[in-house]
């Protein structure tokens, strides 16, 4: 059966999962949501007996049935390889009463990999089945995870070239460095003197602008985009909640269909959508614990049944979450509307006005299946010690965020369900934090040396991905003003208007 896609905010128009790929966004700035939901078509028991690959076809060809088995199986083959570091893709790890699923054994080591390694795939497919002959240019504004991942998933994929840009003074030195040597015919990676709102904005502005487009058409070039809206990047998202479903299954942790819970550090509510489109098709899920750090929105929404991001913008230890306008929200509200697209797009105008909505009763009712808290910086940071003094395991400090969470629901509830917690980044790539959060002073080293540290006290090895870019040349060095982002783009693409 053939599965089309339409916009959160109008169903008239109807595209298949090639189109919105290639879209991203749909043309009413909403978001692209599959018509109805798939169901899984094998048995729990037959799941737990696939490996990850298996897996993620099972599960993708239910959302993209455009695709055939052939090229599906060829995207998820070419991106699920040896640039992970373990067979197993995602392994779980069982410390201090709950299983982590580590999502962070790709190539830029933060859970961004485990879609942005299959996007180039999917969309260059996606390019093919549509006749599409123009090389396709990806824009990525980033404030530091997104932007490697996007890089190491494009570089030197036939058909696209990308362009990240980040704000010059705005980022770790770790996540600028990993992005900065970053090689590849076709990728190009800009600094700008502004900050990540900016380079958001005006990346924006280029995407939309229809005079670029046509010259960029004339040149044979079209712009595209790597962004968590994308469908591209959530669909890929559902296959590890499956496949920690299965494991735990064989594991004999649980039994077929047996309910688990599932606990997401959360930004801007893609890797938690994710879980609840899992739940969706099938898999046994029972409640879905939403974690935030101190920029609480979420939270406070799940609580109240408003949304409000007018408040303080506040920089944490879990910078990948410190955000305001969640903006995979917008598939959940149109969800809990009963699919009503005036609804939802009534919604969206008033956040986008006023910076605040409310929903009715009737669809927080709806909301049972979620629960939301915070942990604060130091809650985090002590989760952080308590962990490895209990279990040796040492965890990130978004996955601390999700863990000291967890803890919270369980001590309020005392649920006993057994509990899945997602681990999003490695603790190398946050290693200051982390190391600080073990009571190491590492004011007198580099975050290379607090890796080697690291790596001394948790007899864990230095990941790949931080040997890599400890000696690695740099390779851009460009950094322009903010407004010369454009011109930027074009002397990438050769493109010559004077
Ligand atoms: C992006 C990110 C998150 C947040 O994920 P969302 O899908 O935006 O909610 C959490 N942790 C890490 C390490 C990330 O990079």
């Amino acid at each position: 059966m053939q599965l089309f896609y339409t916009s959160t905010r109008s169903s008239e128009d109807r595209v298949t999962s090639a189109q919105a790929i290639l879209a991203g966004l749909a043309p009413d700035g909403g978001l692209y949501v599959p018509e109805q939901f798939p169901k899984l078509d094998v048995s729990l028991e037959e799941l737990s007996g696939f490996d990850y690959r298996e897996t993620a076809w099972r599960i993708m060809k239910l959302f993209l049935t455009d695709f055939t088995e052939e090229e599906l199986r060829g995207c998820i083959r070419s991106a699920y390889d040896e640039k992970f570091d373990t067979q197993q893709i995602v392994p779980l790890h069982k410390a201090d009463g709950a299983w982590y699923l580590e999502l962070y054994h790709g190539a830029t080591i933060a859970f961004k990999d485990m879609a942005l390694s299959i996007l180039p795939y999917l969309m260059t497919t996606a390019a093919k089945k549509c006749g599409l002959t123009k090389e396709i240019v990806i824009l990525t504004a980033t404030s530091g995870d997104t932007g490697k991942a996007a890089l190491a998933g494009f570089a030197d994929v036939p058909g696209t070239r990308i362009a990240v840009f980040y704000p010059k003074h705005g980022v770790s030195p770790i996540q600028e460095k990993q992005m900065v040597t970053q090689a590849g015919k076709n990728v190009t990676v800009i600094g700008i003197e502004g900050n990540f709102d900016d380079a958001q904005s005006n990346v924006k502005k280029m995407l939309t602008d229809p005079q670029l487009r046509s010259l960029l058409d004339a040149h044979g070039f079209q712009f595209s985009s790597a962004n968590s809206i994308n469908i591209g990047r959530l669909v890929p998202q559902i296959v590890y909640y499956a496949y920690a479903y299965g494991r735990l299954c064989r594991e004999g942790a649980i039994s077929p269909g047996e309910e688990i819970n599932i606990t997401v550090p959360t930004g801007n509510f893609g890797n938690i959508l994710a879980a609840f489109y899992a739940k969706q098709i099938g898999i046994p899920v029972r409640k879905l614990i939403c974690a935030s750090n101190e920029n609480k929105v979420l939270y406070d929404f799940f609580k109240t049944g408003i949304y409000d991001r007018n408040r303080e913008f506040i920089l944490t230890s879990s910078p990948s979450m410190d955000i305001l306008i969640s903006s995979n929200l917008e598939r959940l509200i149109y969800q809990i509307t009963g699919r009503d697209t005036k609804k939802c797009t009534e919604l969206m105008r008033q956040l986008s006005k006023d910076g605040v909505y409310r929903i009715d009763p009737e669809m927080k009712e709806q909301l049972s299946c979620f629960y939301g808290n915070f942990a604060s910086m130091e809650e985090t940071a002590k989760q952080i010690r308590r962990v490895f003094e209990a279990a040796g395991y040492v965890i990130d400090t978004h996955t601390a965020v999700g863990s000291c969470v967890y803890g919270k629901y369980a001590d309020e509830t005392g649920d006993q369900t057994p509990a899945v917690i997602a681990s999003t980044a490695s603790p190398y790539k946050f290693t200051r934090s982390v190391m600080e959060a073990l009571g190491e002073d590492g004011s007198d080293a580099d975050d290379f040396v607090l890796a080697d540290r690291l790596s001394a006290l948790s007899g864990t090895r230095v990941p790949q991905a931080v040997e890599n870019i400890r000696t690695a040349p740099v390779l851009h060095d460009t950094v322009v003003k903010k407004e010369k982002m454009q011109e930027a783009v074009l002397s990438f693409l050769g493109i010559n208007i004077f």
